[in-house]
């Protein structure tokens, strides 16, 4: 999905790379405020997806999307002042392919919520890793359904046996990813901006 929007820089887009390149300049002022999340909806209104202030910004200044709620910021760049949005809509509706997302370390971590599934503990991501919950010793396979976040320390506990031989036990049935999980993630991130609730709690 909104990977596909990465790659179409258009002339608007050098545009907005030299006013991002003169806000680089007032760092101290802009810096917070560019990396700000902001919630992107299809033209439906849909949420699809959250990314930082300056690729929405891009977005907006491309004529890709429109701001529908800002975050009270003004990115200063140049002679201009620009509000930073905290919602913004896509012009164009894309369609957004309902099969889940791609299997990768980091999906796996976001959908445990970077969340030791055997001991709970919550970890930053370079202190997790993934374990096959049927080992792959054993036949188990690199799924949604297989792999699940886990401590260090859980996982040589483990080792190469089922849950049930080790004495552990998931906290809950890994599941693919899907909309209704991205929804849950954006909830979660959106819990602190009021400008959201309405495009997420309905
Ligand atoms: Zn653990």
């Amino acid at each position: 999905m909104p990977g596909r929007l990465e790659s179409d820089a258009g002339p608007t887009g050098r545009h907005a790379a030299g006013l991002f390149a003169a806000a680089a300049m007032h760092r101290d002022s802009n810096g917070n405020a560019l990396h700000a999340p902001v919630l992107v909806l299809n033209a439906s209104y849909e949420p699809i997806n959250v990314c930082a202030a300056r690729r929405a910004l891009v977005l907006v200044l491309k004529g890709v999307a429109m701001t529908e709620e800002e975050n009270g910021h003004f990115l200063h760049a140049a002679r201009v002042a620009m509000r930073v949005p905290s919602v913004i809509r896509l012009l164009e509706y894309r369609r957004i392919p309902h099969q889940s997302r791609a299997l990768s370390r980091k999906n796996i971590l976001l959908r445990d919520r970077n969340t030791c599934q055997y001991c709970a503990t919550v970890l930053p991501s370079g202190e997790l890793t993934l374990d096959h919950v049927i080992p792959r010793s054993r036949g188990g396979s690199s799924t949604w359904e297989n792999l699940v976040a886990c401590c260090h320390l859980c996982n040589r506990r483990k080792g190469n046996q089922f849950p049930l031989e080790a004495g552990m036990k998931l906290m809950r049935e890994p599941r693919a990813f899907n909309l209704h999980t991205s929804r849950h993630i954006m909830r979660l991130m959106g819990r602190s901006d009021d400008k959201w609730r309405k495009y997420l709690f309905y």
